[in-house]
């Protein structure tokens, strides 16, 4: 059964290759079909199966041979992997189901925003509202921390924007308000603070190394997600572990 997830998870990360392309240039998800960036030829369905056509025609196009960016295969096994990794943690649940479309919707946005620096509102604010109403209809948090969750995730953003006046985006604060939804108030917290720690490692990593000024703006999005990834799969387990030790 994991590997009807895996499955799943290959086609629909193919589809993420779409959003991801297309989303931020307003063109058609639908139409036309995939074609090379480079020569235009189009691309025939078997050409264009997750992950194993990318490693038949050894990362090159089959008509002009210009190189495939290797986004498509990564975007693929990332979302295979983790829709796997959801059928591990939650089974054959309406939770699994939340989750990967949680999941589907951060793997956009993280490669959009590494590739645009923008995070679509086209995602995020249907996201609060999907978020919230799959709470409302299962209960996995209750919808009172999830309505907190969303003005606690895009409220510590609006601090930063006043405070910082600029720097973090709106698109920062709608993703934070769509994790709170998701996650409610508690896991959308721990969820930002490993984003923050996770983007100040890179940060000064990337400063140390030489690689990247200091004027260099770093997308947050990623970041984000993958702390609301962690929080997704690990977060009741981390916020229950951290509460226990004030009553130890
Ligand atoms: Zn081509």
């Amino acid at each position: 059964m994991i590997g009807l997830a895996v499955i799943l998870g290959l086609v629909v990360g193919s589809f993420l290759n779409v959003v991801i392309a297309r989303l931020p240039a307003h063109r058609s998800l639908w139409r036309p079909g995939s074609a090379c960036p480079t020569c235009g030829a189009a691309i025939a369905w078997h050409d264009n199966i997750p992950l194993l056509s990318f490693l038949l025609l050894r990362g090159r196009c089959r008509a002009c041979g210009a190189p495939i960016s290797w986004r498509y295969p990564l975007v693929e096994f990332l979302t295979g992997g983790l829709f796997g990794l959801a059928w591990l943690v939650f089974g054959a649940t309406r939770d699994a189901l939340i989750a990967i479309a949680l999941l589907a919707t951060l793997i956009a946005i993280t490669f959009i925003d590494l590739r645009h620096q923008i995070i679509p509102d086209v995602i995020t604010l249907p996201g609060v509202v999907a978020g919230l109403l799959a709470n409302l209809t299962t209960g996995r948090v209750p919808w009172v921390e999830s309505v907190l969750g969303i003005v606690a995730g895009g409220g510590a953003f609006l601090v930063i924007i006043l405070a910082s006046g600029g720097g973090m985006g709106g698109g920062d604060m709608k993703l934070g308000a769509m994790l709170g939804a998701f996650l409610g108030w508690k896991v959308t917290l721990l969820s930002l603070f490993l984003a923050v720690v996770l983007g100040g490692i890179l940060a000064i990593a990337l400063l140390a190394s030489g690689r990247s000024g200091r004027k260099d703006p770093i997308p947050f999005g990623p970041f984000l997600a993958v702390g609301g990834t962690v929080g997704l799969f690990w977060g009741e387990r981390l916020v229950a572990w951290y509460l226990s030790g004030f009553a130890g």
